[in-house]
C-alpha cells in the first residue's frame, strides 16, 4: 500500500504536468501561474506533507476549520493561507486572525468588517473581489457590473491590500466563456488599481481552461488530495 505521501505527491506531480502543459498550449510563462493546494475537509497531517512537499500556498473554505487546523501548526510560517469560502460578516474576525489572503470579498460590509477585524489584529491581509458569473449565483459574488466599485472599496480599506478578483465557473457553464468574462472584470479593475494583478480561477475540473483565460491562482483540491472526505 502506499503511503499517503506517495498519494499526495502523486497528485502534485499530475497537477503540475497539467499547469506546466496549460501554460505551453497558452503560451505563457509557468512562474506566472501559482497552485493554490485547497486543504478543507483534509486533516493538518496532509498539509503538512504539502509544505515538505514545497507547496506554499494552501486554501480554506471555513473560518473555523482553518482557524483549528492552521493555529498550531509547525509549519504555518511556511505557508501563506488563502480564505477561499463564502463569508459570513460574524467570521471576519477569525478569518482575519488566521487567513493571509481572502478571496471571496463580494459586498461592501464585509469589506468593511474586515478591514476592521485586520486593524484590530494589527494585520495587513490581501483582498481580492469574488465575481458571480451567473445570475442565479448561489456561489456568492459581487456582479460583473457591481465588482469594480467593490474594488475602490477593498483599495480604500486601510488594512487591506486589493490584490484583484476571484471567481467559480457557474455549474454546467463553459468554464472557457465564464474565466473570459472574469478576465474582462480583471481588465477593467486594473484599469483603475494597477496592482491588482490576480485573477484566481480553475479548480480540478477546469484549471486548463482558466490558465488559457489568463488566470494567475489555480484552486485545486481533489486533484492533489482526492475526493473529500464527507462531513459525515
Ligand atoms: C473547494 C474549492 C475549490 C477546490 O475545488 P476542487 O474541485 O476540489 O479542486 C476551489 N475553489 C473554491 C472556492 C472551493 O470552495
Amino acid at each position: 500500500m502506499s503511503s499517503r505521501r506517495d498519494e499526495i505527491a502523486a497528485g502534485l506531480a499530475a497537477v503540475e504536468e497539467r499547469i506546466v502543459r496549460a501554460c505551453t498550449a497558452a503560451g505563457r510563462d509557468r512562474a506566472e501561474v501559482t497552485l493554490v493546494a485547497v486543504t478543507k475537509f483534509f486533516p493538518a497531517s496532509d498539509v503538512t506533507i504539502l509544505a515538505g512537499l514545497g507547496v506554499r500556498d494552501v486554501g480554506e473554505n471555513r473560518a473555523q476549520e482553518a482557524a483549528a487546523k492552521y493555529a498550531d501548526l509547525p509549519c504555518r510560517g511556511d505557508l501563506t493561507l488563502h480564505f477561499i469560502g463564502q463569508l459570513q460578516s460574524n467570521k471576519a474576525r477569525q478569518v482575519a486572525a488566521t487567513a493571509d489572503v481572502v478571496h471571496s470579498l463580494d459586498r461592501g460590509r464585509l469589506v468593511a468588517a474586515l478591514d476592521r477585524a485586520a486593524g484590530e489584529r494589527g494585520r495587513r491581509l490581501g483582498a481580492l473581489v469574488q465575481v458571480g458569473l451567473d445570475d442565479a449565483s448561489g456561489r456568492g459574488g459581487a456582479g460583473p457590473a457591481d465588482a469594480p466599485a467593490l474594488a475602490d472599496l477593498v483599495a480604500d480599506a486601510e488594512h487591506l491590500d486589493l490584490r484583484g478578483v476571484m471567481a467559480v465557473a457557474p455549474l454546467g457553464a463553459d468554464p472557457a466563456a465564464a474565466f473570459a468574462r472574469l478576465a474582462e472584470v480583471a481588465a477593467r479593475i486594473r484599469a483603475d488599481h494597477p496592482d491588482a494583478t490576480w485573477v484566481s480561477a480553475g479548480m480540478s475540473g477546469d484549471l486548463e481552461e482558466a490558465v488559457s483565460a489568463g488566470a494567475t491562482h489555480l484552486r485545486v483540491g481533489t486533484a492533489i488530495l482526492g475526493t473529500r472526505p464527507s462531513l459525515g
